[in-house]
């Protein structure tokens, strides 16, 4: 088979202004960048207000190793499949970081014959959101630094008679809004910033204190991206943004520091979706990528909101297991104005579900077991409890769930034979063996023909795994033993003081947001399986007020990633014509 660049490639595209066309979106709201992308303007959903929403599928997995269990290879393949049995039907999905892509995690684009194309494009740096959000999202750094430097260098006082602003006597040790780059880059995790220049006499660069940077799609501004539902929210979420706290404890926003008007402007085109199509030409909205952890996981609402104008089904994918992004989904996200789900795609495969046996170690950038990938019942048998986890934590939403089987090459029809029954015993609305990446829409259309056949059956009755009113100690709780299973949360004393804080600040009515690995349902990635009887600690709360949630750190969360001493970097290069080769 020819590797994912060779097939995007040699795909015959159509251009992007036709496919806008085939949706039905005038043309004054379709703003072409290049041939293969559009940013869609918010203007075009007003438009189509009338029009009934489509429905929403909400595609997730069970609990995925280091290498992915295919959640955006079947959302572009069901999209296709979808299509493929005559259904109106567009993906919507998130931007990829460039860390990632140039570190071990390769491409985010789907794979085989389930792309979004240009995949370069989609890569790498699409129409320039996530550089909008760094650019944003450090003038907020370079306003909160130059207001401190200003203030302490001329007393409050005199800054306040000279500048006619209100001194915001900020407290240069509880700045908390961290600079963004949009690369992996371990260097700069812990630095200072301020330092004097050398040989200079007087210190004119600031204040010398410790900084550091986080990856861009960390940024809070990524989350607001994708959590707004319209131009003027952002705008106002922007606001909200806590940057430090003063002398006496009280939050510094972005409006205290009037720059959230000016970082909104710089992003007025990035909340805008980028149109894409897929490799049988169908649509895919491209919007937004915020961390699965620290955040909630999942493409933009504005998108979303579009699409489902647009079409019957829109296929969305949320990030990590169903203990994360779809938790997230619906507890977060729905609640910020998105679409509770109608049906949910579980995807899973023989491989994950092996691995979850806790017979192999699975590392990131080494090769797979054979244990995993050859027939192995015993594993299977053993790991299978994992499947039967998610199929009931989608159920705890009110929702039908649906698991497709991502067939692997190695795969045999047994183990999927199996597979398939067992899915159905342990409560799946429907199941059906997926083989989108090896045949595109065709190998996607029995997953397609399921969803269709479970949602005419059945009407979801969405309900939010908590209650936003609870305590955000309560609400916490409430994730680990109704959501994971756990039996409960143990909370350190330093985040009891935090909790403290922000209920006495009047944040405690936000949804939680739970920052723990991706790896295991719990918060120890080595508790395979469906694991029970265990206790979450909570190391440290944090506030995201712009977002509107609050987020619980259970072990150190990486927000800067490193790269390894074999990046994926290496590989990539441009050829004569401007090809870019090697990219995976
Ligand atoms: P996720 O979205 O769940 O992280 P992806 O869909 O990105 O997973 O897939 C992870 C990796 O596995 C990608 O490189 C993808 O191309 C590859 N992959 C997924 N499904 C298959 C399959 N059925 N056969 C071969 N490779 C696959
Ligand atoms: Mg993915």
């Amino acid at each position: 088979m020819k590797s994912d660049i060779e097939i995007s490639r040699d795909a015959k595209l159509m251009p992007v202004t036709e496919l806008a066309d085939q949706l039905g979106l005038q043309t004054e709201h379709v703003e072409p960048y290049g041939h293969y992308k559009a940013k869609i303007s918010l203007a075009a959903g007003k438009d189509l207000a009338h029009k009934p929403d489509g429905r929403m599928v909400l595609v997730t997995a069970t609990t995925p190793t280091p290498f992915g269990e295919g959640k955006t290879v079947n959302t572009i393949g069901i999209t296709m499949g979808l299509n493929k049995i005559g259904r109106n039907a567009i993906s919507c999905i998130r931007q990829p970081s460039m860390g990632p892509v140039f570190g071990i995690k390769g491409g985010a684009a789907g794979g085989g014959y389930a792309q979004v194309v240009p995949m370069e494009d989609f890569n790498l740096h699409l129409t320039g959101d996530i550089h909008a959000i760094t650019s944003a999202h450090n003038l907020g750094s370079a306003a909160l630094d130059t207001r401190v430097f200003h203030e302490e260098r001329e007393g409050y006082e005199a800054f306040e008679q000279r500048t006619g602003l209100k001194a915001l006597r900020i407290d240069p040790a509880r700045i908390v809004w961290r600079r963004v780059v949009d690369h992996n880059d371990r260097a700069l995790r812990q630095i200072t910033v301020g330092q004097k220049t050398c040989g200079a006499s007087t210190n004119e660069n600031g204040i010398p204190r410790p900084e550091g940077f986080d990856i861009t799609v960390a940024s809070e501004l990524m989350a607001i991206l994708a959590l707004a539902t319209s131009l003027q929210d952002m705008r106002a979420r922007f606001g909200k943004v806590i940057m430090a706290y003063n002398h006496d404890g009280e939050p510094v926003t972005a409006e205290d520091l009037q720059v959230a008007g000016a970082m909104a402007a710089i992003m007025k085109e990035a909340i805008k979706p980028t149109l894409m199509q897929n490799l049988e030409g169908g649509a895919c909205f491209v919007h937004a990528g915020p961390f699965a952890n620290i955040a909630h996981g999942n493409s933009s609402i504005v998108a979303d909101q579009l699409a489902l104008k647009l079409a019957d089904y829109v296929v969305t994918e949320a990030g990590f297991g169903s203990d994360m992004g779809l938790e997230k989904y619906c507890n977060i996200k729905v609640r910020a104005g998105g679409k509770s789900p109608d049906v949910v795609a579980l995807v899973c495969s023989l491989r994950g579900l092996k691995s979850h046996s806790g017979d192999f170690q699975v590392v990131a950038g080494r090769k797979l077991d054979r244990g995993m990938i050859d027939p192995n019942l015993p594993a299977l048998e053993k790991g299978i409890s994992n499947l039967r986890f998610h199929i009931n934590n989608v159920k705890k939403y009110g929702l039908p769930c649906v698991v497709a089987i991502n067939r692997f090459p190695e795969d045999t029809l047994d183990e999927l034979g199996w597979l398939l029954e067992k899915a159905k015993e342990l409560g799946a609305d429907g199941a059906a063996i997926s083989e989108g990446f090896a045949h595109g829409g065709e190998g996607c259309m029995a997953v397609a023909n399921e969803i269709e056949r479970v949602c005419n059956a059945q009407k979801p009755y969405f309900q939010y795994l908590y209650n936003c009113e609870d305590t955000i100690t309560t609400k916490l709780n409430d994730l680990v033993v109704k959501g994971y299973g756990g039996s409960k949360v143990v909370i350190s004393e330093q985040a009891k003081a935090q909790i403290a804080e922000l209920e006495a600040k009047g944040y405690d009515h936000l949804p939680v947001c739970m920052a723990k690995t991706q790896l295991s349902i719990s918060h120890d990635p080595n508790l395979k399986g469906e694991p029970t009887g265990f206790e979450v600690p909570v190391r440290e709360v944090r506030l995201s007020a712009g977002a509107g949630f609050v987020y619980a750190l259970c072990g150190s969360v990486m927000t800067m990633p490193g790269l390894g001493s074999l990046p994926g970097y290496m590989q990539i290069d441009i050829d004569e014509d401007g090809n870019i080769i090697n990219l995976s």
